[in-house]
């Protein structure tokens, strides 16, 4: 069956998280030692993001809204030191624009150049990155987030969004990413074929991948092998 769109995962996919989500809640910090001192002589980093994955773990239904979750955390922040909450939307803007900030594995731009000359491309993501503002808006006809369908992967609504917006067959589809269960598992279930790019080489027996790759350059040997196999 041949391939019409190709859909992949942002956070971990294209660029590695963590340094990305480390360097903006740095960025946050210094902000706030100078916004909100009374908040960051109590609390070291490190506290405040055990705080806010507390937070979190009492409050599940923001999972599928991560920019409302870290504005929610914040504004429970302020009630604890009974604070006025109009430092929380430039705090958080600050955070947000620092999170747009990413590294790209080095891989990736040359796989996606070339493979858009063959493929519809689009990007699904649970996390807030923008795809304009991480510069990776020129390889993508369109985003689907979390926030905009209310559900989160592996929920199959993200990717009846997706395909929905694409107007193609979920046999036409398929998703790469690095998720085994929210992007391999989640896309399988919808219909769709699917490569896990698994850069850390990890053990996972149950994961439904047709193909497995370790970097984006084995992606254009990966499509063609799906495209043979059907
Ligand atoms: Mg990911």
């Amino acid at each position: 069956m041949a391939i019409k769109l190709l859909c992949f995962d942002l956070d971990d996919t294209l660029w590695p998280c963590l340094p990305t989500i480390m360097h903006a809640e740095n960025t946050l910090y210094a902000w706030m030692r100078q916004h909100v001192p009374a908040i960051t002589q109590r609390y070291s980093i490190t506290e405040l993001r055990a705080l806010r994955k507390q937070f979190l773990q009492a409050h599940p239904d923001l999972q599928t809204n991560l920019s409302e979750a870290r504005r929610a955390s914040l504004r429970d922040l302020s009630r604890r030191f009974a604070l006025d909450n109009d430092w929380v939307e430039p705090a958080f803007e600050v955070f947000y624009q620092a999170r747009q900030v990413v590294t790209l594995f080095d891989d990736v731009p040359p796989a996606l150049d070339s493979l858009q000359s063959r493929f519809r491309m689009a990007s699904i993501s649970n996390g807030n990155a923008d795809i304009e503002l991480t510069g990776v808006a020129r390889w993508f006809e369109f985003h689907v987030s979390a926030e905009q369908v209310g559900q989160a992967k592996p929920h199959p609504a993200m990717f009846d969004a997706l395909l929905r917006q694409a107007g193609v067959d979920a046999s036409q589809a398929v998703m790469v990413g690095d998720h085994p269960e929210h992007d391999i598992a989640g896309a399988s279930q919808a219909g769709m074929r699917t490569v896990w790019v698994n850069r850390q080489r990890l053990d996972a027996p149950q994961c439904p991948a047709d193909v497995e790759i370790i970097d984006f350059s084995y992606l254009p040997d990966a499509l063609r092998q799906l495209e043979a196999k059907a």
